[in-house]
């Protein structure tokens, strides 16, 4: 246990002093013949991360840098240490530069001329060659976290109310919602099926949330507009059916009276049969109106009934 502190004690006075200290220098430096403590640049890494920075600089993204350090069989860090005669089992994955190795270079403070050691804890300035202008290395830091944020902002992301419902018109697979990655709040629906499968599956439709909410509003105006009418014209409907009801019961009382009349006439022998059938055909037809007219009435109120909605809503609006 003493010693342990004995050591690290002597590292941080290393590190406080700019030795550096590492097993491994950061890819583009090299410990120094005269003074292994001391950092100088190697001639080929350090042409690889001063072009890193240069292209980060000119607003390439991570993506991008790593695809044009590939194409050109750039070495990778671990593949330039090996040719250094570095020893040892390194997992380099496949070979090639990825957008994690390309992350470490770029966030690396080192390349500054200032020597970092355990995770910033010593930051000692001007130890040894930079590789980065520190404002152009403060401008590249800047430039990821405000990528960062636009990709994965603060908070949380709007819900995905459309989940598992927008269908691919050429597949019909379901499409996937995706976040833009230019600005921060749009989504987009794509279809990831001819990733999967394959070219040849789909065309790889794509759709902003934004129009299809649109469409969906455009379709239930639409539908409110076929299918709901406001109050007024609700009552003025309900008055109309109201009216019609009284006119035609006072048609058939008058009709039944008159209908009474003639079968007194009849049993009297006065009118024959089919004289007072028609009378009874007119009381018939006017009760049948009636009726008719009545149940129009009650469908119409069913229909746009809002009672029961109101019932249901106004205990949670209270
Ligand atoms: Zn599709």
């Amino acid at each position: 246990m003493e010693t342990k502190m004995k050591v690290e004690v002597v590292l941080d006075m290393k590190a406080q002093h700019g030795e550096f200290m590492w097993p491994r220098a950061s890819f583009g430096y090299q410990k120094s013949n005269e003074n292994p403590n001391q950092l100088v640049p190697n001639l080929v890494a350090a042409v690889i991360v001063r072009k890193i920075f240069d292209m980060a600089a000119s607003s390439n993204g991570v993506t991008g840098i790593v695809r044009y350090l590939n194409e050109r069989n750039f070495p990778t860090p671990i593949k330039h240490a090996k040719a250094q005669g570095l020893n040892g089992n390194f997992d380099d994955g496949n070979g090639s530069w990825n957008s994690r190795s390309m992350k470490c270079i770029l966030t690396n403070r080192t390349y500054t001329g200032i020597l970092v050691q355990g995770k910033e804890k010593w930051a000692v300035e001007a130890t040894h060659e930079p590789l980065v202008d520190p404002i152009a290395f403060d401008a590249i830091q800047k430039a990821f976290q405000a990528r960062a944020y636009n990709v994965a902002p603060q908070g949380q992301p709007a819900d995905n109310i459309l989940k598992g419902k927008v269908i691919c018109g050429c597949c019909g697979g379901k499409m996937q919602r995706k976040r833009g990655t230019c600005h921060a709040d749009w989504y987009f629906f794509t279809c990831i099926i001819r990733n999967r499968l394959g070219a040849d599956r789909c065309i790889r439709m794509y759709v902003r949330e934004e129009d299809i909410f649109n469409a969906i509003y455009r379709q239930l105006k639409d539908y409110v507009n076929k299918h709901y009418i406001t109050n007024s014209a609700y009552k003025q409907k309900i008055q109309k059916y109201a009216r019609q009801i009284a006119d035609i019961t006072q048609c058939k009382t008058t009709a039944w009276i008159n209908a009474m009349e003639h079968y007194e006439q009849y049993v009297q022998g006065k009118i024959n049969k089919d004289e007072l059938r028609a009378v009874q055909d007119i009381a018939n037809q006017s009760k049948e109106a009636l009726i008719q007219t009545t149940e129009s009435k009650t469908a119409y109120e069913k229909q746009y009934d809002c009672r029961l909605y109101c019932q249901r809503y106004s205990k949670q609006w209270r």
